[in-house]
C-alpha cells in the first residue's frame, strides 16, 4: 500500500492554519510551525498545502483497541478504568529510540507496514459505549499531528459523558490547546531530556516548547501526568534528573511523574537497558525535589508503582504492572479524593 496516497485521500481543511502570499500557509497544529508552499508537506509529512488550503488526515485508524487506563500510562484518573485507544500514521519528531517507529515513520520508510482502517467517529464512538470505555485516548502515534480529526471524536464523546485524552510529545501549539478545549480533559506529555542540545539535534525539537505546554495545559486545567523514558547517557545525568523534577516540582508537586526504563529498539539496539540502579535514583531526586507521586514502570519496581498517601504514608493504590490489586482512596464532600487515615487531599480524578 502507498501510505501517502492512501493518506492523502483521507483528509479535510484544516482551520488550523494562516494564509500567505503566493499561496503559502502556515500550519498552527504544532510548535513547529512549519511554512508550507503551495503541493508542499509539513515536517510530519501527513499535513499538506494543496492550492494555497491546508490539509490534515481524518476518517482512519492504523489500531484501535481497548486497555486499562494504566497502561498510557495515567495512574491518578478512574483507576482501571476501560479506555479505547487508537492511532493514525505519522510524527513530528525524529526519536531514535521509538517505540513505535513503524507508524511513526512509516512516511520515511516505505518498507514499513500498517494497518490502514477506515473508520468514522460515531462508529468509535459506538464502539467505546458497546466495550463501557470511559475514556478515549489518541496515542500510539503523535496526536497533535491530527487534533482537527480528535475534535470531531471527542465533541461527540463529550457528548456521551466520555473522557478524552492526548498522549503526546507535548509540541502541540497554544492554537491548538486552544481549538481541543474544552474537550481535551487528559493529557500525558512525554518530557524526554532536559538538555536542549538533545531535543534538537537527536529529537528535531526545542525544548523550550514542550515546557511550555506542560505550563500552559496544567494552566487551563487540563490534568497532566509526565513520562520521562530514562536512557543511559541520554538523560541520566543528575544535572538533567534534578532539572526535569525541580521543573514539574515548580509547576505542582501534585503532578505525577512516570520514570520508565529504556529497553533497546529502532536505532539505539545498542544501548543498554536502563537498570534498577538508575530508575531508583530518579525516584529518589524527583522525591527529594518534592514530587508527591512518583512512579517508575518497565521494569519489576515493587512498591515503586503503587500511590502512598503523600502526608501519612498510607498505601492508597497497589498496582501490578497495569492491574489494580487494592484500592483505598475515599471521595471527599468535592467527590475528589482523600486519603482515608489523615484524609489529607490526594490529586487526580478518582471517582
Ligand atoms: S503538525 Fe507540526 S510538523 Fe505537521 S505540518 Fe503542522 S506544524 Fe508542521
Amino acid at each position: 500500500m502507498n501510505f501517502k496516497e492512501e493518506l492523502d485521500k483521507n483528509t479535510a481543511l484544516s482551520p488550523l492554519s494562516k494564509k500567505y502570499e503566493n499561496l503559502t500557509i502556515r500550519c498552527l497544529a504544532c510548535a513547529h510551525k512549519c511554512l508550507i508552499k503551495n503541493t508542499e508537506r509539513g515536517i510530519c509529512k501527513v499535513r499538506f498545502n494543496k492550492a494555497g488550503e491546508l490539509y490534515a488526515p481524518k476518517n482512519y485508524v492504523s489500531s484501535i483497541g481497548i486497555d486499562p487506563i494504566e497502561k498510557k500510562p495515567f495512574f491518578h484518573i478512574m483507576p482501571g478504568a476501560k479506555t479505547l485507544s487508537y492511532g493514525m500514521l505519522g510524527c513530528n519528531f525524529k526519536c531514535p529510540f521509538c517505540q513505535n517507529h513503524t507508524i511513526s515513520q512509516i512516511l520515511d520508510n516505505s518498507e514499513y507496514q500498517a494497518s490502514f482502517n477506515k473508520i468514522e467517529p460515531d462508529e468509535i464512538i459506538k464502539y467505546a459505549l458497546n466495550q463501557k470505555a470511559k475514556i478515549i485516548v489518541s496515542t500510539y502515534n503523535e496526536p497533535a499531528i491530527t487534533s482537527e480529526w480528535s475534535l470531531e471524536i471527542f465533541k461527540l464523546a463529550s457528548e456521551n459523558k466520555i473522557k478524552c485524552a492526548y498522549v503526546s510529545n507535548g509540541y502541540e501549539s497554544e492554537e491548538a490547546l486552544n481549538f481541543l478545549q474544552p474537550n481535551l480533559d487528559f493529557l500525558n506529555i512525554d518530557l524526554k531530556t532536559f538538555n536542549s542540545e538533545n531535543y534538537s539535534h537527536v529529537i528535531g525539537a526545542k525544548l523550550e516548547n514542550i515546557l511550555k505546554t506542560i505550563e500552559r495545559a496544567y494552566k487551563m486545567g487540563i490534568w497532566i501526568e509526565i513520562v520521562t523514558l530514562l536512557i543511559k547517557d541520554f538523560n541520566t545525568d543528575d544535572n538533567q534528573l534534578n532539572s526535569m523534577a525541580e521543573f514539574i516540582a515548580n509547576i505542582s508537586t501534585d503532578i505525577p511523574w512516570h520514570i520508565t526504563a529504556f529497553h533497546p529498539s529502532y536505532k539505539m539496539m545498542d544501548t543498554p537497558a536502563t537498570n534498577q540502579i538508575i530508575i531508583k535514583r530518579a525516584f529518589n531526586i524527583a522525591k527529594e525535589k518534592g514530587l508527591k507521586y512518583v512512579y517508575a514502570g518497565n521494569i519489576q519496581s515493587s512498591d515503586m508503582e503503587n500511590t502512598y498517601c503523600p502526608n501519612c504514608g498510607e498505601l492508597l493504590v497497589k498496582r501490578n504492572y497495569y492491574s489494580i490489586e487494592y484500592f483505598n482512596i475515599k471521595p471527599d464532600l468535592k467527590k475528589a479524593g482523600k486519603c482515608p487515615k489523615c484524609s489529607s487531599p490526594i490529586a487526580g480524578i478518582w471517582f
